[in-house]
């Protein structure tokens, strides 16, 4: 369902921006958005079927990845819409897709990232990983697919919440984890401490240090 899946995911983007536009704005908005939905329907059908990431080749069955397809583009989309934003974000900076990872996988892959020591996943994008971290990422293309459009709200609202208000200073590990500097009061103590990156690093990886 290659081929399939791209036109289709191309299709849903299409009618969710003429429908949004039509109640926001009549015509003019049924246009503008119905044409922003097509181009963004088109960078993630293009990505999902070149890779085949709901097609055959990875672990998951043929149900499963029907069911992360519809999945993405119904509860998801919010999350699908931030990805192929932050996907775009990367092919603009050069990067290319993963067509070997992606493909089965229900997940759009990204050979490199901004940031050449992390890994980021936005919705079903994920730049920059290796297998020593893919578990954890997928841990994050999961949340995202469960809350679906509280997820992003819920993570940006964790993070705001323990920059002004640093309660996680009470059950941090001061010893293992210093926190001596200001850059290091976000990257060593905000981030890894926020719920989605403490549920994902229990899985996979290590929290900076
Ligand atoms: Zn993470």
């Amino acid at each position: 369902m290659r081929t399939g899946a791209g036109v289709a995911s191309a299709l849903v983007h299409t009618a969710y921006g003429v429908v949004l536009g039509a109640l926001a704005a009549g015509v003019t908005g049924a246009l503008i958005l119905g044409g922003i939905g097509l181009l963004l329907g088109i960078l993630y059908g293009w990505a999902a079927a070149s890779s085949g990431a709901y097609a055959d080749g990875g672990s998951s069955s043929p149900p499963r990845r029907i069911w992360m397809f519809l999945v993405d583009h119904t509860w998801s989309m919010p999350n699908t819409v931030a990805g192929e934003l932050f996907l775009l974000a990367q092919l603009v900076a050069g990067h290319s897709l993963d067509r070997t990872t992606s493909a089965g996988a229900c997940r759009i892959s990204v050979d490199r990232n901004f940031s050449p020591r992390y890994a980021t996943t936005i919705g079903p994008v994920c730049a920059g990983a290796d297998p020593t971290i893919q578990r954890h990422e997928d841990v994050h293309v999961f949340q995202a697919r469960l809350l679906g459009p509280l997820y992003l709200p819920l993570v940006a609202g964790n993070y705001a919440l323990f920059t002004v208000a640093p309660i996680w200073l009470i059950y941090h590990d001061h010893a293992a984890a210093p926190i001596n500097r200001l850059g290091r009061y976000f990257e060593i103590g905000v981030y890894p401490h926020v719920w989605n990156e403490a549920i994902a690093y229990r899985i996979q990886g290590t929290p900076p240090r």
